[in-house]
């Protein structure tokens, strides 16, 4: 028997399972183009793809070291069930994030009405699955839907989950429809609170993070996805000087390796302050697992057996160090 090391498991806040079949797969000059194929993709999938498909991305998860996913769902209210029973099969621990999705998109991603919405929501809650609410951005909802489900979301006190400051076109149009940015927006219609999880926050600005502080609310960073699709840098080290809780999300599955997020996260803060050691190990291994937990509403989950006699660990003194800066996810047992 190897010697192991037990961890808390690590959580992955922000997936979207069926982009997995994206990954390696280089059509799309930017963010908007790779769009245009996701849309192809999520279009052409029936009820049983999404349920052996999802079961195959999870159990990659697992072996990867997340024990939890929060599934960032918007193709369908019988697609939503078909992913829980995929985790089920695979065993990882699920919470559904539904997303509403009010305008633009494809018609499978759309509900008719925020109280057509929450039927749905209130539907699986009934069938005792793990929710929260995900407004999917400030494109697909707009005000009045906003303002509805932060109240549903902050009465029921469920995590709600929101896309916003991914990319620049998104802000510009944010600012010509409302006259304020992303975040400002999701802060004047109550959707910031200490159960929120914006998710990437790339382009936020100073007024936005403090914004973000002041609520207590969330960042779910994705570094191998942002980087794959040139969506910016986090801005990490200002995130860490306000105190915002950071996790991290697989969000396209293009890469499924926790270690993986981290490093990329402290890499992107050590390029841009031009030092080492903007956040600590004991930090970066926090934001992969607690802080996860956290955003997903979960108090209890799975931990991960670190193999103790990986190569990759032969020598290291430090193990966490060395599982942060020098391993990938084939260390988990
Ligand atoms: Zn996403």
């Amino acid at each position: 028997m190897a010697e192991t090391l037990s961890l808390p498991g690590f959580v992955n806040a922000h997936s979207h399972a069926f982009q997995r079949a994206l990954r390696g797969r280089t059509e799309g000059d930017d963010f908007w183009g790779w769009r245009d194929a996701m849309l192809e993709l999520a279009e052409s999938l029936t009820v049983e793809q999404v349920r052996v498909g999802y079961e195959q991305v999870y159990r990659e998860m697992l072996n990867a070291g997340y024990t939890a996913v929060g599934e960032f769902h918007y193709l369908g209210a019988a697609e939503a069930h078909a992913a829980v029973e995929a985790a089920s099969e695979a065993g990882i621990e699920l919470v559904l994030l539904l997303a509403a999705y009010g305008r633009g998109g494809i018609d499978r991603f759309r509900q008719g009405s925020p109280a057509e919405y929450l039927e749905q929501l209130e539907e699986l809650r009934a069938a005792g699955v793990r929710v929260g609410l995900a407004p999917h951005s400030v494109r697909a909802c707009t005000r009045d839907w906003l303002e509805e489900l932060g109240r549903y979301a902050a009465a029921e006190s469920l995590p709600l989950h929101v896309h916003a400051c991914e990319q620049p076109r998104e802000i510009e149009e944010c600012l010509a429809e409302h006259g304020l940015r992303p975040i400002e927006l999701l802060a004047e219609t109550g959707c910031l609170g200490p159960h929120t999880t914006v998710v990437h926050a790339t382009h936020a600005d100073a007024h936005e993070l403090d914004l973000l502080a002041e609520a207590g609310a969330r960042i779910c960073v994705c570094p191998t996805t942002e980087a794959n699709l040139g969506d910016g840098f986090a801005p990490v080290q200002e995130l860490c000087e306000r105190g915002i809780g950071i996790c991290v999300g697989s969000d396209s599955n293009v890469r499924i390796d926790p270690l993986e997020e981290l490093r990329e996260l402290e890499g992107i803060a050590r390029r841009r302050a031009g030092r080492r050691n903007v956040v600590s190990v004991s930090s970066l291994l926090c934001f992969g697992a607690d802080e996860g937990a956290a955003a997903l509403g979960l108090e209890q989950w799975p931990d991960v057996e670190v193999d103790l006699e990986h190569r990759s660990l032969a020598g290291v003194e430090d193990v966490h160090a060395g599982l942060v800066f020098g391993s990938s996810a084939d260390v988990f047992v």
